[in-house]
């Protein structure tokens, strides 16, 4: 599939942790956090998978004390994606996960302060080609910024604090650099990206911390990411939810499906939002088929319709579909009627019908099908619906007469 970005990305210079190259026009990556702790070997292994299944390109894990560090020593070489080490306030924890041979290590410039400690780091990493990121977060900015800018979190203040932490890099030559400045404040962060972006090179981190339960949480991370996405800003995402890491993985993933950043991997399940002509529940079965298609790969656009008076000609773009009328479920196929099958058997009609589009093309799935007596099965339900709910099933002109004459 050809994707149209949405601008023109901003060039930023490469890095790689592990494999995964990150900037520089690679396609833009999405991250997420274990939530194990990272001394369960089994079970931090066990969130790994879930989330690289789930659309995780790189996954990052604590690495609070030395059993975290032990523990990544194991986790690292099983792995089926790049591990960032994630370091708060001790520098030896970092020096610990380089040696367990972690792809990359995130630091707060916030809490490890000392420019000797964080050379050390740096040099560290430079002997092992490991890249750092700088993560730059507006709740625990350096009190010395923190002050100069008044007693306030300012986008210049986080973008000043990640030019102090760069400086020290510089010194040491180190330039394996990428880089957030993250805060819960939607406009702060997005403002602090855009003038991070002005002065630097170096790949960009996005995300919106501490953003929260979903939906909030979805909507306010997808608010800060997505706008500096469409302005051409950012190489890699994470979506900071207080949920199961596997929803932010699926969120970014999307994100980035939906902006035509990323190609499609599993289905895009598109439905109608339902209305008084719905022949089923639709919110039920699209939860359903939502859970059936589940992390399968298959990259198609699959729509579920509450009825076929309208479903079919509203979702004719969608690979595949289907419209429920008269206790029946009606397949469609590039806007072609193909099927017929009774409402308890849609889902499972859906996946397979995706199943051998997918593997078939969607050529072959028209021809398996007598479109003629589907469409005039399809023709008949929606005439016996038209002629029973009438044109006006939301009762829209009688609801009209009624407010004016109020
Ligand atoms: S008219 Fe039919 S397809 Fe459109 S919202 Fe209502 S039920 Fe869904």
């Amino acid at each position: 599939m050809d994707i149209t970005p949405v601008s023109e990305r901003r060039i930023t210079r490469q890095i790689m942790v592990g494999n995964v190259p990150v900037g520089g026009g690679a396609p833009i990556t999405v991250q997420s956090m274990t939530t194990t702790k990272t001394s369960d070997v089994e079970g931090t292994l066990q969130q790994i998978y879930a989330l690289a299944a789930a659309g995780a390109d790189i996954v990052r894990c604590t690495c609070n004390e030395r059993a975290a560090a032990e523990g990544l020593a194991q986790i690292v070489p099983r792995s089926p994606v790049p591990i960032i080490a994630d370091i708060h306030h001790q520098y030896k924890m970092a020096l610990a996960a380089l040696d367990a041979g972690v792809h990359c290590l995130r630091l707060n410039p916030g809490n490890i302060r000392k420019p000797e400690h964080i050379k050390t780091v740096a040099e560290a990493c430079g002997e092992k080609g490991v890249p750092i990121r700088i993560g730059v977060n507006g709740g625990s900015l350096h009190p010395d910024l923190y002050e100069k800018y008044g007693g306030t979190v300012t986008a210049d203040a986080m973008v000043e604090s990640a030019q102090q932490e760069m400086a020290y890099f510089d010194e040491v030559g180190f330039e394996d650099i990428k880089i957030s400045v993250k805060a819960s404040s939607v406009p702060l962060m997005i403002e602090a990206y855009r003038k991070l972006s002005d002065v630097t090179d170096h790949p960009l981190h996005l995300g919106v911390t501490e953003a929260g339960p979903p939906p909030n949480g979805l909507i306010k991370s997808t608010a800060g990411i997505a706008t500096l996405l469409a302005e051409g800003i950012g190489d890699t995402i994470r979506y900071s939810l207080t949920a199961d890491p596997v929803q932010e993985a699926r969120a970014g993933r999307t994100l980035l499906e939906s902006m035509g950043l990323r190609e499609r991997k599993n289905v895009d399940l598109i439905a109608c939002p339902s209305c008084g002509r719905a022949e089923i529940d639709v919110y039920d079965v699209a939860n359903r088929a939502l859970e059936a298609f589940g992390e399968r790969k298959i990259p198609l656009q699959v729509a579920v319709m509450g009825c076929v008076v309208n479903g079919p000609g509203e979702a004719r773009d969608a690979d595949l579909g289907i419209a429920a009328g008269n206790k029946r479920g009606h397949l469609f196929v590039k806007g072609q009627n193909v099927a017929v099958v009774p409402e308890d058997e849609m889902v499972d009609a859906l996946v397979e019908w995706a199943e051998f589009m997918h593997e078939h093309g969607a050529e072959a799935a028209l021809a398996r099908a007598d479109t003629v007596k589907a469409k005039r099965e399809a023709d008949r339900d929606r005439d016996m619906l038209l002629e029973k709910q009438g044109d006006d099933v939301n009762d829209a002109e009688a609801k009209v007469d009624l407010i004016r004459k109020r």
